[in-house]
């Protein structure tokens, strides 16, 4: 670590340190506030994943029902020529190497392969911001379960297999060395929107950002713009570190890579086990918040044994549930989930996250079937729980928020949905920047309801009557069926 070195001119706000127990960071060199952008990292190389290789365009990593497959290794797929031309530089070697090795191997061999290509066609330089090198990043292969080292030698095996015979050979230590920061730093890639992990992908500066349970920044992947029919003026895929509240000179930077909704001693254990260090933020150590997160109601007369009891009941029931959801049986998770609702409710505090789990689930799931009265009950009371747990700019409360308003908008509660959307719009703007796509999405609707709820207060009988018209366009198609992998953490962990 080389204390105060600066590596980019235009780059003064950040700068790489010695951060006391925890080696390597990231600090500011000057005062920023909520919102600013320390700085934009792009994308060294991603990969769709294995699952969704079909379903994922694999240049902007869109969901698409239809794609069009690279004529030559017919593996590769992208929403049309365009994209297929913005994806020809990463794509050019993995095309040629998978149609010699007769098939594509995993996504961790494919991400492996492109980092290598890309290292070999550009030497170190990873990006212009050049904080650190991929030799200098960690791969904690010491620290490593025997069984998770075995799983990455056999990758290590069958990419030595896959590359090609041609280009530059490298050694077993130099491959297995970018697996393993693959293991620890590979960065959920998500669709457009940002609301499904659909691949995995390397941003080298990202990696020095250590980690703090309640962290002043936060990370937002931007997929850039593949919107035009040029390739030239496509922008890249990046992703941005972005100030939660004003952060003084000379302050380390910081993000959470687990849920903040998980109690300390779960997420000491998540730490350990997927990052390899134990968590010493002030959070963990004072235990903050871990009371309001298994509290029974403020009600007159709940035993403790009583909350005792219907935690251990939601624990076998969230189980049950989430067997539900894997098979897409959505009318069974609503029948588990309002079993174990009215069993929680008035004994478990609004906070109590087994609640906050169901209430989540039933709502996301009510919404989907369209029953949205119901819906909207239980996404007010998420967000009200959630208010009272997360940092008030995280970007989880942010978004649930939003999708709060839109089940409320689509309920008919224009007042409070319209309330909700300018909350959740407020949020976002620190979070995700105003270019970023959900930003847009949501503007549009602060616009659309806010014109909306002014036609209600004049004219009751107009706006039901516009309300009907627009429901039947359906304008905002912001509930997708609730998907198993959503994006909740930061880097991509088995
Ligand atoms: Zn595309
Ligand atoms: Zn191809
Ligand atoms: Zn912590």
């Amino acid at each position: 670590p080389t204390e105060g070195r600066k590596y980019h001119p235009g780059m003064e706000i950040v700068e790489v340190f010695d951060s006391p127990g925890k080696g390597r960071g990231l600090r500011a060199t000057k005062e920023v506030w909520a919102g600013d952008v320390l700085f934009a990292d792009p994308c060294f190389a991603a990969v769709v994943f294995d699952s969704l290789v079909a379903h994922v365009c694999h240049s902007c990593f869109r969901r698409q029902a239809k794609l069009q497959r690279c004529g030559q290794c017919r593996f590769a797929q992208y929403c049309d020529r365009t994209c297929q031309r913005a994806g020809w530089v990463e794509h050019k070697q993995e095309c040629a190497a998978i149609k010699s090795y007769g098939k594509a191997p995993n996504e961790n061999i494919r991400l492996a392969a492109r980092i290598m290509w890309r290292l070999n066609k550009e030497g170190g330089v990873v990006s212009d911001m050049q904080l650190t090198t991929l030799d200098d990043l960690e791969d904690h292969l010491s620290d490593m379960p025997e069984m998770d080292l075995k799983e990455l030698k056999v990758d290590v095996h069958n990419f030595l297999d896959f590359w090609p015979r041609t280009g530059k050979q490298h050694t077993v230590e130099s491959i297995s060395h970018i697996f393993g920061v693959i293991n620890c730093n590979g960065f959920m890639v998500s669709d457009q929107k940002g609301l499904q992990a659909v691949g995995v992908g390397l941003f080298p500066n990202l990696c020095l950002v250590n980690h703090d349970c309640w962290p002043n920044c936060t990370v937002i992947l931007n997929n850039g713009n593949h919107s035009t029919i040029n390739t030239m003026y496509h922008t890249q895929k990046r992703i941005e570190l972005r100030a939660l509240g004003k952060i003084s000179a000379g302050e380390e930077l910081t993000v959470s890579y687990v849920d903040y909704l998980n109690l300390s001693e779960d997420r000491k254990q998540m730490l350990k086990q997927q990052y390899f260090f134990d968590c010493t933020c002030e959070h963990c150590t004072k235990k903050t918040k871990d009371d309001l997160k298994m509290a029974g109601a403020v009600v007159d007369g709940v035993p403790e044994e009583k909350v005792k009891e219907v935690t251990e009941y939601s624990v076998e029931m969230l189980k049950k549930m989430e067997n539900a959801r894997l098979e897409a049986n959505y009318n069974e998770v609503v029948k588990i989930c309002r079993e174990c609702v009215e069993k929680q409710e008035n004994v478990l505090a609004d906070t109590h996250i087994y609640q906050l789990k169901m209430w989540s689930t039933l709502g996301e799931v009510l919404s989907y079937l369209q029953f949205f009265e119901e819906a909207a009950t239980y996404a007010r009371k998420m967000v009200d729980g959630y208010v009272k747990l997360y940092h008030p700019n995280n970007a989880q409360l942010g978004m649930t928020m939003m999708r709060a308003g839109v089940t409320h908008w689509q309920a008919g509660h224009i007042e409070v949905g319209h309330g909700m959307i300018c909350k959740a719009y407020a949020v976002l703007m620190v979070t995700h920047g105003s270019t970023h796509p959900i930003t847009k999405d949501l503007e549009a609707m602060r616009n659309q309801t806010e014109m909306e709820l002014r036609m209600f207060k004049q004219n009751e009988y107009v706006y039901h009557s516009m309300r009907e018209a627009a429901l039947k366009n359906q304008p905002m198609k912001m509930m997708a069926e609730p998907v198993e992998e959503g994006v909740k953490g930061l880097f991509r962990k088995k």
